[in-house]
């Protein structure tokens, strides 16, 4: 039988309790004496994690939270992640592709945002229904103003496309 002795970290104190889980289910201890509650063998330390992966599973529409599960880490580790791979993708403008002559746009306002939505402000996008790519998007609010900028950031070739929106002719 092998017994552990474990630690405080911040004061040495072996006078230390399990005290619930975190968010990725690793278990914290509370140290007695300092108060102090923390993770004491974080799995996280000199972990590989295959950034490859993160993204698919991501790009599968898992959530932050649920990709954290996944890789037993944080949701708001998962978002540093991503936020690092997406500085590094090239310019909306030079991955779209150019309109075929059938394309049908999609124009739709995101407000699933609750941060967002406090400051009222509204993600416009125009999607392409065949390729589902998004080939404009526009961040403001929800006037026919907003509708307007998007569609003059709109790539030329989408111009004569037919559109459809749930909420302007
Ligand atoms: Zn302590």
């Amino acid at each position: 039988m092998i017994i552990e002795v474990r630690t405080c970290h911040n004061c040495q104190s072996k006078n230390i309790v399990r005290n619930g889980k975190n968010v990725s289910g690793q278990q914290r201890y509370k140290c007695k004496d300092c108060g102090v509650t923390r993770v004491l063998d974080s799995v996280q330390k000199g972990r590989q994690v295959d950034m490859e992966q993160v993204n698919q599973t991501y790009q599968e529409r898992n959530s932050f939270r649920s990709t954290g599960r996944i890789f037993g880490v944080s949701h708001v580790t998962v978002q540093k992640w991503l936020k690092k791979k997406a500085r590094s993708l090239a310019p909306l403008k030079a991955t779209i592709r150019e309109a075929k002559a059938d394309a049908v746009l999609e124009v739709d306002e995101v407000f699933s945002f609750v941060l967002l939505k406090i400051k009222q402000l509204r993600i416009w996008i125009a999607q392409c229904r065949q390729t589902r790519q998004i080939v404009s998007f526009f961040i403001g609010d929800g006037s026919m103003e907003s509708c307007k900028r998007l569609w003059r950031k709109l790539p030329y070739s989408y111009l004569k496309c037919n559109s459809f929106s749930d909420f302007y002719p």
